[in-house]
């Protein structure tokens, strides 16, 4: 049994008051709250950290949609508008199928030939400046933005949610909303408010991860030798082999056979197993993002669990920079440029929809009377990889986004319901930011017309995402 104290009760003041409350500023909370303002209510974003971007900023994930090629069809909407806002603000590299000559591994490919047909296929976010480009976005919606702010609790007349309860360095606080939007991807609010949800057990979950950055390398003679190694060792990822059937390499900078030699005990103790690829690779000898230090069988709601595997992950990081430094050419000279300020989170609780998504549904291109968006068919976790190159997708119903024994409480983001492969799917980003961009919508329309969130007119939310360029069909 847990040793317990009661706390005193106590009188908390209301800091603000707002329409619509957004809870989480990753894709789907910034999705959400744009959306919402756009529609013409006061929204105001919370966020627990300095700065809104959740895994782009905090975990350097710059890649909304690396798999888009020729044939995906995708959802418009926020996704899109990240990349392209990125893209007019100077805050990222486009990549391309063919022509990938803003950067020197673009070079590279284009003098020996090796380039392939087709259209950039979009924006590798540079994950720092996008804290600035999320703030710019913010700015422009009219949102009142609110960081270091953590919320802890929620306020409840009955059923219906009417505010939450914040801590930060002013205190303890509440803020009332007519509506609010859980996109703290743990699905906090949902677990404060008592409404149903599942977690699988830590030894099921998606692992975590902290990435890094490194700079001082020479991509001279890095590229051809991975080019080299790819030929001859395609990866031990399904998706690394699948993609170079189906595309050209590009970005998948892959570096298995070095990392094999650490692995082996070289440089790092057998029982610390790194394995990944670079990618997000600049032409100033700079590559972004490592996505390669994962650990399994972490509950990140669990703060325990959350300490260790960050401390573990910087030891890891230093020993995988001391190996590839040693055995990789062109990383004599790497050094450490930025690790990511929070550890990399894949899943924790999932909420009990009024519909759960499920793996028929997202490999059946599934279609829905009440659907708010639709995803390309990217399928990546638990040990399945579907790429989307064919043009198939599924529609994404409001059902995943409405929990059940709560009103006027609606979720976005990798917490939405479904099932475990359902997972893999709706915790890409674009599909997060279809998430939060119906939730922000329908928000809005229910105030609009009075009704909870559950009665809304699904009609008039569709007609307003299409106006907000979301493909719904
Ligand atoms: C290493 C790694 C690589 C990945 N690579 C890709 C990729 O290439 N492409 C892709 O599409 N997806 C990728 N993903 C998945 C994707 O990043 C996430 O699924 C996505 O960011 C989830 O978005 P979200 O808005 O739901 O949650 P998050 O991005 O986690 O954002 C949640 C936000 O809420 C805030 N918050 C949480 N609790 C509270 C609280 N109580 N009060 C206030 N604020 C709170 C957090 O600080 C955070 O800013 C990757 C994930 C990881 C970990």
């Amino acid at each position: 049994m847990v040793k317990q104290i009661e706390e005193p009760s106590r009188i908390t003041p209301v800091m603000a008051e707002t329409d619509v409350l957004v809870v989480g500023g990753g894709p789907a909370g910034l999705s959400a709250s744009i959306a919402a303002a756009r529609e013409g209510v006061d929204t105001m974003l919370v966020e627990r950290y300095g700065c809104f971007g959740g895994n782009i900023t905090q975990s350097l994930v710059g890649t909304i949609a690396w798999y888009r090629r020729a044939k995906t069809v995708g959802p418009g909407g926020m996704g899109l508008e990240f990349e392209h806002k990125a893209k007019e603000m100077g805050g990222s590299i486009t990549r391309y199928n063919k022509d990938i000559t803003t950067t020197e591994m673009g070079n590279y490919l284009e003098r020996k030939g090796l380039l392939v047909e087709g259209e950039p296929t979009g924006e590798i976010l540079n994950t720092e400046m996008f804290k600035f480009i999320a703030d710019t976005m913010v700015k422009e919606a009219n949102i009142k933005p609110l960081l270091h702010c953590t919320v802890v609790d929620v306020i409840k007349e009955g059923k219906k949610l009417i505010g939450v309860i914040t801590e930060s360095k002013s205190g303890r606080q509440a803020i009332m909303a007519k509506r609010t939007i859980d996109a703290t991807g743990d699905a906090d609010l949902i677990h404060h408010a008592g409404a149903p949800y599942r977690k699988d057990p830590r030894s099921e979950l998606q692992r975590v991860t902290l990435n890094f950055s490194c700079n001082g390398i020479d991509t001279k003679k890095l590229f051809p030798y991975y080019l080299k190694k790819v030929r001859e060792k395609p990866g031990v990822f399904a998706f690394l082999r699948q993609a170079r059937e189906l595309f050209f390499i590009d970005e998948l900078a892959c570096l298995l056979e070095p990392i094999d030699d650490i692995n082996k005990g070289i440089e790092i103790p057998e029982e610390i197993k790194i394995e990944s690829f670079w990618k997000n690779y600049a032409e100033a000898g700079e590559i972004y993002s490592f996505n390669g230090i994962h650990m399994e069988g972490r509950d990140c709601t669990d703060v325990w669990d959350l300490t260790q595997a960050e401390i573990e992950g910087r030891k890891r990081i230093i020993k995988a920079i001391k190996g590839l430094k040693r055995h990789t050419p062109g990383f004599e000279n790497a050094r450490l440029k930025h690790i990511g300020s929070s550890l990399g989170t894949r899943e924790s609780r999932k909420i009990i929809g009024e519909y759960n998504l499920t793996e028929h549904d997202v490999k059946n291109q599934a279609r829905f009377e009440d659907s708010i968006g639709i995803c390309p068919e990217f399928i990546d976790g638990f040990g399945q990889v579907i790429l989307p190159t064919t043009g198939r997708y599924f529609q994404v119903p409001y059902g995943i986004i409405l929990p059940k024994k709560v009103e006027n409480l609606l979720v976005a983001g990798r917490c939405v319901a479904g099932d475990k492969i359902s997972h893999a799917a709706t915790r890409q980003m674009v599909c997060c930011a279809i998430t939060g961009q119906g939730a922000g919508v329908a928000a809005a329309v229910s105030i609009k017309d009075k009704v909870t969130c559950r009665e809304v007119d699904i009609q008039k939310v569709q007609k307003a995402l299409r106006n907000q360029g979301v493909r719904i069909e």
